[in-house]
C-alpha cells in the first residue's frame, strides 16, 4: 500500500476505522498504524511498507524504547487478538533475533514487541550453527528483515556450563560452541562459573564471537550487510536490571 493511500485511509475517521475493524476488513487492508511503532494506540501488525521504510538503526531504537517501557513497568497499549488477526495473512518482521532459551529473557516481552514484529531463534547460549544461519537467511533474504540481533544475557546457565566443562548427552556438543568464548575472554580475576563477573564477560564475548561467526559462516548475510540492506549486531540483557544494552 502506498503512502498516499494510507494517508487517505487514516483520514477517513474513527467511525470508518471502527466499522472496518468490526467487519474484519481492517486486518486485510493492513492500514493500521502498526504495533511496532511507539505511541500507536491501534496496535495491529507491522505492514510491508512500514517495515521496508525502517532502517536498522530505527528498528534498534524501537527496541530500545520498548525496553525502556518494560523497565518502567509500562507496556504499549496492544491487543494481541488484533495483532494475530492483522498478521495472519502475512508477516513482515523487522528483525531476526538469536537469543537464549532462558525463561527470564523472552525478547518480545523485555522489549515490548508484538506478534509479527520479529523472528526469534532461541537456543541455549545463543550460538549459531547451519540451521540458525539458514533461519536467518530466510528471515533477511526472503522475508525482508533488516536487523540480525544476537541477544545474550547475564548469569547464563549455558555459559556457566561451558566454563565448568559440563557434559550431558547432546548438551556437550552445544556447550562446545561456547567454549571458544571462554578461552577468548581476557579476565584477570577468578575464571570460574561461580564468579558472575567472569560469567558475564564470557557471555558478552560469546555474543561478539557469534556476531563475527554469522558474518564468516553466512556469505548471504555478509553480502546483505555489505550492501547496506541489513545490520548484524549484538546486545546483552541484564537479568538484574532488566536493561538491554545494544552493542551498536
Ligand atoms: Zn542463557
Amino acid at each position: 500500500m502506498c503512502d498516499k493511500h494510507q494517508v487517505q485511509q487514516e483520514d477517513q475517521g474513527s467511525s470508518r476505522r471502527d466499522f472496518l475493524r468490526a467487519t474484519g476488513v481492517a486486518a486485510s487492508l493492513a492500514f493500521a498504524s502498526g504495533g511496532f511503532f511507539v505511541g500507536s494506540a491501534r496496535a495491529d501488525a507491522l505492514t510491508h511498507a512500514q517495515r521496508d521504510k525502517m532502517t536498522p538503526e530505527q528498528i534498534i531504537e524501537v527496541m530500545r524504547k520498548g525496553n525502556a517501557r518494560f523497565r518502567k513497568g509500562e507496556r504499549k497499549d496492544r491487543n494481541y487478538l488484533r495483532e494475530q488477526k492483522a498478521s495472519a495473512k502475512g508477516q513482515y518482521p523487522a528483525a531476526v533475533l538469536l537469543s537464549c532459551i532462558d525463561s527470564r529473557a523472552p525478547a518480545e516481552v523485555i522489549m515490548d514487541l508484538g506478534i509479527g514484529d520479529i523472528f526469534n531463534c532461541r537456543v541455549a547460549g545463543n550460538v549459531e550453527n547451519e540451521d540458525i544461519l539458514g533461519s536467518m537467511e530466510f528471515a533477511c533474504k526472503l522475508a525482508g528483515a533488516k536487523l540480525v540481533l544476537v541477544l545474550g544475557h547475564t548469569a547464563c546457565g549455558a555459559v556457566k556450563g561451558a566454563i565448568d566443562n559440563a557434559e550431558l548427552g547432546n548438551l556437550t556438543g552445544l556447550l562446545a560452541r561456547i567454549k571458544p568464548a571462554v578461552q577468548a575472554t581476557s579476565y584477570s580475576g577468578e575464571r570460574s562459573a561461580k564468579n558472575y563477573s567472569f560469567v558475564d564477560a564470557v557471555a558478552r564475548k560469546n555474543v561478539e564471537m557469534t556476531v563475527a561467526g554469522i558474518r564468516k559462516d553466512s556469505p548471504v548475510l555478509a553480502e546483505l550487510e555489505a550492501n547496506g540492506s541489513i545490520k548484524i549486531t549484538g546486545a546483552m540483557y541484564n537479568l538484574e536490571t532488566g536493561a538491554v544494552e545494544f552493542f551498536g
